[in-house]
Protein backbone atom coordinates (compact mmCIF):
# COMPACT_ATOMS: atom_id res chain seq x y z
CA UNK A 1 0.00 0.00 0.00
CA UNK A 2 1.02 3.86 -0.55
CA UNK A 3 1.31 5.76 3.06
CA UNK A 4 -0.84 8.91 3.31
CA UNK A 5 0.94 12.40 2.40
CA UNK A 6 3.37 13.37 5.22
CA UNK A 7 5.68 16.49 5.47
CA UNK A 8 9.47 15.50 5.58
CA UNK A 9 12.05 17.64 8.02
CA UNK A 10 15.69 16.61 8.58
CA UNK A 11 16.70 18.19 11.68
CA UNK A 12 19.54 19.68 11.84
CA UNK A 13 20.00 19.74 15.74
CA UNK A 14 18.75 17.56 18.72
CA UNK A 15 16.93 20.95 19.96
CA UNK A 16 15.15 21.58 16.40
CA UNK A 17 13.59 17.75 16.31
CA UNK A 18 12.41 18.53 20.57
CA UNK A 19 10.70 21.67 19.30
CA UNK A 20 8.59 19.99 16.25
CA UNK A 21 8.19 17.57 18.64
CA UNK A 22 6.60 19.31 21.38
CA UNK A 23 3.99 20.92 18.85
CA UNK A 24 1.84 18.08 19.80
CA UNK A 25 0.49 17.50 16.15
CA UNK A 26 1.23 13.83 15.28
CA UNK A 27 4.78 14.26 14.04
CA UNK A 28 6.85 11.65 14.24
CA UNK A 29 10.44 10.67 14.53
CA UNK A 30 12.04 9.05 11.34
CA UNK A 31 15.34 7.39 12.07
CA UNK A 32 16.47 4.21 9.56
CA UNK A 33 13.05 4.48 8.90
CA UNK A 34 12.88 0.16 9.01
CA UNK A 35 10.20 -0.72 11.55
CA UNK A 36 7.96 2.88 10.63
CA UNK A 37 7.76 2.85 7.08
CA UNK A 38 6.21 -0.42 6.72
CA UNK A 39 3.82 0.78 9.47
CA UNK A 40 3.05 3.43 7.69
CA UNK A 41 2.77 1.55 4.16
CA UNK A 42 0.46 -0.55 5.58
CA UNK A 43 -1.16 2.56 7.55
CA UNK A 44 -0.78 0.89 10.92
CA UNK A 45 0.78 4.56 11.80
CA UNK A 46 -0.65 7.97 10.04
CA UNK A 47 2.04 10.61 10.64
CA UNK A 48 1.16 14.35 9.20
CA UNK A 49 4.96 15.00 9.61
CA UNK A 50 8.11 13.17 9.91
CA UNK A 51 11.13 14.78 11.60
CA UNK A 52 14.38 12.67 10.45
CA UNK A 53 17.01 12.14 13.03
CA UNK A 54 19.43 10.06 11.18
CA UNK A 55 21.89 12.87 11.03
CA UNK A 56 22.02 14.02 14.08
CA UNK A 57 25.82 13.32 15.38
CA UNK A 58 24.91 14.21 18.71
CA UNK A 59 22.68 10.93 18.96
CA UNK A 60 25.20 8.48 17.52
CA UNK A 61 28.24 6.88 18.70
CA UNK A 62 29.39 4.91 21.51
CA UNK A 63 31.33 6.12 24.50
CA UNK A 64 32.75 4.80 27.34
CA UNK A 65 29.97 5.59 30.87
CA UNK A 66 31.49 4.84 34.05
CA UNK A 67 32.24 0.80 33.94
CA UNK A 68 29.91 0.51 31.39
CA UNK A 69 28.56 2.05 27.72
CA UNK A 70 26.45 4.98 26.67
CA UNK A 71 25.04 4.27 23.37
CA UNK A 72 23.44 7.11 21.26
CA UNK A 73 19.81 6.30 20.12
CA UNK A 74 20.69 6.65 16.06
CA UNK A 75 23.74 3.97 16.29
CA UNK A 76 23.09 1.19 13.73
CA UNK A 77 23.50 -2.03 14.11
CA UNK A 78 26.03 -2.76 11.68
CA UNK A 79 27.87 0.35 14.33
CA UNK A 80 27.62 -1.55 17.25
CA UNK A 81 28.21 -5.38 15.65
CA UNK A 82 31.68 -4.20 14.52
CA UNK A 83 32.51 -1.14 17.47
CA UNK A 84 35.53 -2.10 19.48
CA UNK A 85 34.59 -1.22 23.04
CA UNK A 86 31.11 -2.83 22.37
CA UNK A 87 33.26 -6.11 21.63
CA UNK A 88 35.02 -5.81 24.78
CA UNK A 89 32.70 -4.38 27.59
CA UNK A 90 29.52 -6.25 26.39
CA UNK A 91 29.71 -8.40 23.52
CA UNK A 92 26.29 -9.57 23.44
CA UNK A 93 25.42 -6.17 22.71
CA UNK A 94 27.46 -6.80 19.11
CA UNK A 95 26.69 -10.45 19.12
CA UNK A 96 23.00 -9.92 18.58
CA UNK A 97 23.42 -6.15 16.52
CA UNK A 98 25.36 -8.77 14.03
CA UNK A 99 23.16 -11.16 14.06
CA UNK A 100 19.39 -9.58 12.62
CA UNK A 101 18.16 -9.74 10.19
CA UNK A 102 20.10 -8.75 7.02
CA UNK A 103 22.43 -6.33 6.19
CA UNK A 104 20.55 -3.45 4.66
CA UNK A 105 19.14 -3.45 8.34
CA UNK A 106 21.47 -3.40 10.01
CA UNK A 107 23.10 -0.58 8.14
CA UNK A 108 20.21 1.98 8.25
CA UNK A 109 18.06 0.37 11.72
CA UNK A 110 19.33 1.70 14.80
CA UNK A 111 18.96 0.51 18.34
CA UNK A 112 16.53 3.37 19.69
CA UNK A 113 15.06 3.27 16.83
CA UNK A 114 14.19 -0.80 17.75
CA UNK A 115 13.71 -0.04 21.49
CA UNK A 116 11.82 2.89 20.71
CA UNK A 117 9.33 0.63 18.92
CA UNK A 118 8.80 -2.21 20.66
CA UNK A 119 7.84 -4.60 18.34
CA UNK A 120 7.48 -7.73 20.73
CA UNK A 121 9.65 -9.65 19.01
CA UNK A 122 12.42 -7.87 18.80
CA UNK A 123 16.25 -8.85 19.99
CA UNK A 124 17.48 -5.65 21.80
CA UNK A 125 14.67 -5.24 24.61
CA UNK A 126 15.35 -8.73 26.28
CA UNK A 127 19.35 -7.83 25.82
CA UNK A 128 18.63 -4.70 27.64
CA UNK A 129 16.54 -5.38 30.41
CA UNK A 130 18.71 -8.79 31.16
CA UNK A 131 21.37 -6.40 31.37
CA UNK A 132 18.97 -3.62 33.69
CA UNK A 133 20.12 -0.76 31.15
CA UNK A 134 18.74 2.74 31.48
CA UNK A 135 17.35 4.60 28.64
CA UNK A 136 17.93 8.51 28.49
CA UNK A 137 14.51 10.89 26.64
CA UNK A 138 14.30 14.45 26.36
CA UNK A 139 11.43 16.37 25.35
CA UNK A 140 11.44 20.21 25.27
CA UNK A 141 8.58 20.97 28.31
CA UNK A 142 9.53 18.04 30.56
CA UNK A 143 13.47 18.44 30.38
CA UNK A 144 15.51 15.13 30.42
CA UNK A 145 14.55 12.05 32.06
CA UNK A 146 16.11 8.53 32.83
CA UNK A 147 13.93 5.37 32.18
CA UNK A 148 14.82 2.03 33.45
CA UNK A 149 14.37 -0.84 30.74
CA UNK A 150 12.78 -3.20 33.05
CA UNK A 151 10.38 -0.79 33.96
CA UNK A 152 9.97 0.91 29.61
CA UNK A 153 8.01 -1.75 27.91
CA UNK A 154 4.57 -1.82 28.85
CA UNK A 155 2.90 -3.80 25.89
CA UNK A 156 2.92 -4.59 21.95
CA UNK A 157 4.41 -1.23 20.48
CA UNK A 158 3.72 0.46 23.90
CA UNK A 159 6.34 1.99 25.82
CA UNK A 160 6.55 4.71 28.79
CA UNK A 161 7.61 7.32 26.32
CA UNK A 162 5.40 10.56 25.53
CA UNK A 163 5.40 11.33 22.20
CA UNK A 164 6.94 14.12 22.80
CA UNK A 165 9.99 12.32 23.72
CA UNK A 166 13.36 11.80 21.61
CA UNK A 167 15.05 8.73 22.69
CA UNK A 168 18.28 10.27 23.42
CA UNK A 169 21.24 7.60 24.88
CA UNK A 170 20.99 3.83 26.28
CA UNK A 171 23.26 3.53 29.10
CA UNK A 172 24.72 0.03 29.74
CA UNK A 173 26.20 -0.67 33.40
CA UNK A 174 29.91 -2.66 33.88
CA UNK A 175 29.54 -6.40 33.36
CA UNK A 176 31.88 -6.54 36.36
CA UNK A 177 32.48 -10.13 36.39
CA UNK A 178 28.93 -10.95 34.88
CA UNK A 179 28.75 -12.48 31.53
CA UNK A 180 25.65 -12.63 28.80
CA UNK A 181 24.73 -14.85 26.23
CA UNK A 182 21.68 -14.65 23.80
CA UNK A 183 20.07 -17.38 22.42
CA UNK A 184 16.96 -17.27 19.84
CA UNK A 185 15.04 -19.17 17.60
CA UNK A 186 14.02 -17.26 14.70
CA UNK A 187 11.41 -17.39 12.12
CA UNK A 188 13.03 -18.57 9.04
CA UNK A 189 11.24 -15.86 7.08
CA UNK A 190 11.72 -13.07 8.84
CA UNK A 191 14.57 -13.64 10.94
CA UNK A 192 12.43 -12.38 14.39
CA UNK A 193 12.49 -14.28 17.29
CA UNK A 194 10.07 -16.93 17.84
CA UNK A 195 11.38 -17.03 21.44
CA UNK A 196 14.77 -15.21 22.39
CA UNK A 197 16.34 -15.18 25.55
CA UNK A 198 19.13 -13.19 27.17
CA UNK A 199 20.75 -14.58 30.22
CA UNK A 200 23.00 -12.20 32.27
CA UNK A 201 24.92 -14.26 35.10
CA UNK A 202 28.08 -13.90 37.66
CA UNK A 203 29.51 -16.41 39.18
CA UNK A 204 31.67 -17.01 42.64
CA UNK A 205 33.88 -19.76 41.54
CA UNK A 206 31.30 -22.44 40.63
CA UNK A 207 28.10 -21.15 42.50
CA UNK A 208 25.84 -18.44 40.80
CA UNK A 209 25.42 -15.05 42.72
CA UNK A 210 23.56 -12.63 39.95
CA UNK A 211 21.44 -13.87 37.72
CA UNK A 212 18.66 -11.78 35.27
CA UNK A 213 17.20 -13.45 32.51
CA UNK A 214 14.84 -11.48 30.01
CA UNK A 215 12.32 -13.26 27.30
CA UNK A 216 11.21 -11.99 24.45
CA UNK A 217 8.71 -13.24 21.17
CA UNK A 218 6.68 -15.64 22.90
CA UNK A 219 4.46 -12.97 24.97
CA UNK A 220 2.80 -9.58 24.59
CA UNK A 221 5.43 -7.58 25.90
CA UNK A 222 9.69 -8.96 26.28
CA UNK A 223 9.38 -9.96 30.09
CA UNK A 224 11.90 -11.04 33.07
CA UNK A 225 11.44 -14.49 34.11
CA UNK A 226 11.92 -14.39 37.55
CA UNK A 227 11.37 -17.77 38.29
CA UNK A 228 15.04 -18.17 37.28
CA UNK A 229 16.34 -16.17 40.12
CA UNK A 230 16.20 -19.51 42.18
CA UNK A 231 19.15 -20.82 40.40
CA UNK A 232 20.89 -18.54 42.48
CA UNK A 233 23.44 -19.75 45.38
CA UNK A 234 23.20 -22.83 43.19
CA UNK A 235 26.21 -24.62 41.02
CA UNK A 236 23.67 -24.35 37.84
CA UNK A 237 22.06 -27.87 38.35
CA UNK A 238 20.73 -28.99 35.40
CA UNK A 239 17.27 -30.33 37.24
CA UNK A 240 16.50 -26.83 38.87
CA UNK A 241 17.50 -24.98 35.34
CA UNK A 242 14.74 -26.94 33.62
CA UNK A 243 12.77 -27.16 36.48
CA UNK A 244 12.86 -22.85 36.49
CA UNK A 245 12.80 -22.91 32.53
CA UNK A 246 9.52 -24.50 32.64
CA UNK A 247 7.79 -22.25 35.25
CA UNK A 248 8.89 -19.29 33.56
CA UNK A 249 7.01 -19.67 30.62
CA UNK A 250 3.93 -22.25 32.35
CA UNK A 251 1.09 -19.30 33.00
CA UNK A 252 1.93 -16.85 29.84
CA UNK A 253 -0.95 -16.81 27.57
CA UNK A 254 1.28 -17.89 24.04
CA UNK A 255 -0.62 -16.94 21.05
CA UNK A 256 0.17 -19.19 18.16
CA UNK A 257 0.23 -18.02 14.65
CA UNK A 258 0.95 -19.05 10.96
CA UNK A 259 4.87 -18.69 12.12
CA UNK A 260 4.55 -21.51 15.08
CA UNK A 261 1.56 -22.48 17.44
CA UNK A 262 1.57 -21.79 20.93
CA UNK A 263 2.73 -25.14 22.36
CA UNK A 264 6.03 -24.72 20.20
CA UNK A 265 6.74 -21.45 20.87
CA UNK A 266 6.34 -22.66 24.75
CA UNK A 267 8.80 -25.31 24.36
CA UNK A 268 11.31 -23.34 22.16
CA UNK A 269 11.31 -20.76 24.90
CA UNK A 270 12.03 -23.08 27.20
CA UNK A 271 14.71 -24.50 25.68
CA UNK A 272 15.85 -21.30 24.89
CA UNK A 273 15.96 -20.33 28.74
CA UNK A 274 17.92 -23.10 29.15
CA UNK A 275 20.23 -22.88 26.64
CA UNK A 276 21.24 -19.24 27.55
CA UNK A 277 21.31 -20.01 31.03
CA UNK A 278 23.85 -22.87 30.64
CA UNK A 279 26.08 -20.81 27.73
CA UNK A 280 25.75 -17.47 30.11
CA UNK A 281 26.96 -19.82 33.30
CA UNK A 282 30.17 -21.11 31.24
CA UNK A 283 31.10 -17.58 29.96
CA UNK A 284 30.66 -16.21 33.22
CA UNK A 285 33.21 -19.16 34.55
CA UNK A 286 35.72 -18.74 31.18
C1 LIG B 1 13.37 -7.19 6.89
C2 LIG B 1 13.47 -6.83 8.35
C3 LIG B 1 13.89 -7.77 9.25
C4 LIG B 1 14.02 -7.46 10.60
N1 LIG B 1 14.44 -8.42 11.48
C5 LIG B 1 14.58 -8.11 12.79
C6 LIG B 1 15.06 -9.06 13.72
O1 LIG B 1 15.41 -10.18 13.39
N2 LIG B 1 15.17 -8.67 15.03
C7 LIG B 1 14.83 -7.40 15.46
O2 LIG B 1 14.95 -7.13 16.64
N3 LIG B 1 14.39 -6.49 14.59
C8 LIG B 1 14.26 -6.80 13.26
N4 LIG B 1 13.80 -5.87 12.40
C9 LIG B 1 13.38 -4.55 12.92
C10 LIG B 1 14.52 -3.61 13.01
O3 LIG B 1 15.33 -3.98 14.10
C11 LIG B 1 13.92 -2.26 13.26
O4 LIG B 1 13.22 -1.90 12.09
C12 LIG B 1 14.88 -1.17 13.50
O5 LIG B 1 15.86 -1.42 14.41
C13 LIG B 1 14.15 0.05 14.01
O6 LIG B 1 15.05 1.09 13.98
P1 LIG B 1 14.88 2.24 12.94
O7 LIG B 1 16.01 3.16 13.17
O8 LIG B 1 14.71 1.70 11.57
O9 LIG B 1 13.50 2.88 13.47
P2 LIG B 1 12.38 3.66 12.66
O10 LIG B 1 11.67 2.72 11.75
O11 LIG B 1 12.90 4.91 12.08
O12 LIG B 1 11.42 4.04 13.89
C14 LIG B 1 10.70 3.06 14.59
C15 LIG B 1 9.81 3.72 15.65
O13 LIG B 1 10.60 4.27 16.67
C16 LIG B 1 10.44 5.69 16.74
N5 LIG B 1 11.77 6.23 16.96
C17 LIG B 1 12.91 5.92 16.26
N6 LIG B 1 13.98 6.52 16.82
C18 LIG B 1 13.50 7.24 17.86
C19 LIG B 1 14.11 8.09 18.83
N7 LIG B 1 15.44 8.29 18.88
N8 LIG B 1 13.32 8.68 19.75
C20 LIG B 1 11.98 8.49 19.75
N9 LIG B 1 11.35 7.68 18.88
C21 LIG B 1 12.10 7.07 17.94
C22 LIG B 1 9.81 6.10 15.41
O14 LIG B 1 9.02 7.27 15.55
C23 LIG B 1 8.98 4.87 15.09
O15 LIG B 1 7.77 4.92 15.82
C24 LIG B 1 13.68 -6.16 11.05
C25 LIG B 1 13.24 -5.18 10.13
C26 LIG B 1 13.15 -5.50 8.79
C27 LIG B 1 12.70 -4.44 7.82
Amino acid sequence: MIPTSFDYVRAGSVREALGLLALGDGTKVIAGGHSLLPMMRFRLVQAPKLVDISRLEELRGVQEYKKGLRIGATTTYAELARHPLVRERCPVIAEVAADIADIQVRNRGTIGGSLAHADPASDMPAVMMALDAEFQLRSKKGGRRTARAREFFKGAFVTDMTEEELFTDILVPGMGRNAAVYVSFDSAASGYALAGVCASIGRKRATISDISVAVTGVAEVVFLAGALERMKDTKCDAAVLAAAAKEAVAGLEIAGDVHAPSSYRRHIAEVAIIRAVERAYQRAGA
